[in-house]
């Protein structure tokens, strides 16, 4: 695996990357019964910082809080398992994956009493996930044939394993149809979100993105370019998006932690205004890299050192 570091922090110890081993029964193998996070750690002059760990950290207990899991660490020990990740391997920056899941607590979806649920956190040595020519020239994305789960199904808000099967769906269909990114609907056909990523649209200067109720995640990153867009003096309105503001929009970028702020040249082969990164997405870029670059002050305390 060309991914790997030396270390992943498993259950509360450092372990060698060959050794952090899981059994053929594990529960969340069977079920998707894991938990999840994505959070970046950015190269500054200060070293490697974390992009809103404390927020990650807290969506991820939210998480297991909705499917019952039994943790067995508190916020503090993942926490200060996500910097260990980064200086134990020595990395400048990084792509950093806490998960918890149901291990070998036996078979069967109903959890048995006094079971723990297992914890680890390992960092990638990742860059742009949509290519650095994609973050400048914007990507091609198309309208999934795939909806999103409906609510009282499975819930969105949780960043659960299983909820990944729809993003598998969505990704694959759209990169064997020659696309880059797909833009899923929601169970009532309106905009939700990429297999991934949350998307946002330009017109007229007024910045747009789906509410929470579109069976979407809530992203981080997308609450993010909410408050600089605003702090720019942009409106941003969170409304119901239906499926033909994607032909109409002057700009469409997707936010998340691997996407970043990642622009839309076109969507189903029609252009998304000029076919290029536009004025508004630009201008975000700039302030949003700045800030996780450590180039400007931090003013909404959003980077966490890796060293004490
Ligand atoms: N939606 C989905 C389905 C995702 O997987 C992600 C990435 N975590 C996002 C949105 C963006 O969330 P965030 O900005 O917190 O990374």
């Amino acid at each position: 695996d060309s991914d790997a570091t030396k270390y992943i922090w498993f259950n509360g110890k450092m372990v060698p990357w060959a050794d952090a081993k899981v059994h053929v029964t594990a529960h969340a193998l069977h079920y998707g019964s894991a938990v999840f996070e994505g959070i970046r750690a950015y190269k500054t002059a200060k070293g490697p910082q974390i992009f809103r760990l404390k927020e990650h950290i807290d969506r991820l207990f939210n998480s297991a809080k909705i499917y019952r899991f039994p943790v067995a660490q508190t916020k503090e020990e993942i926490m200060d398992a996500c910097k260990k990740v980064i200086t134990e391997n020595g990395l400048e920056f990084g792509y950093i994956r806490p998960l918890i899941f149901m291990g070998e607590v036996g078979l069967g979806v109903k959890f048995k009493k006094g079971v723990n649920a297992d914890a680890m956190v390992c960092a990638l040595p990742w860059g742009a996930y949509l290519g650095e020519e994609g973050l400048k020239k914007g990507i091609k994305a198309c309208v999934s044939s795939w909806r999103r789960l409906a609510p009282d199904t499975i819930p969105t808000e949780a960043k659960a394993a299983g909820n990944y099967l729809s993003s598998i769906l969505i990704a694959n269909e759209c990169t064997n149809n020659g696309y880059t990114e797909a833009i899923a609907l929601d169970s009532n056909g309106y905009v939700s979100e990429g297999s991934g990523e949350n998307v946002f649209f330009v017109k007229d200067n007024v910045i747009y993105t789906a509410p929470t109720t579109a069976g979407l995640l809530p992203g981080i990153t997308r609450d993010a370019v909410i408050k600089v867009a605003q702090d720019l003096g942009y409106e941003v309105r969170t409304q119901p998006l239906p499926r033909e503001f994607v032909y109409l929009a002057d700009e469409m970028f997707f936010t998340g932690t691997a996407a970043e702020i990642t622009p839309i040249a076109s969507v189903d082969g029609i252009d998304v205004g000029q076919g290029y990164r536009g004025p508004v997405t630009e201008k975000l870029q700039n302030a949003f890299f700045a800030i996780v670059r450590g180039e400007t002050e931090d003013k909404y305390g959003w980077l966490t050192p890796c060293k004490a």
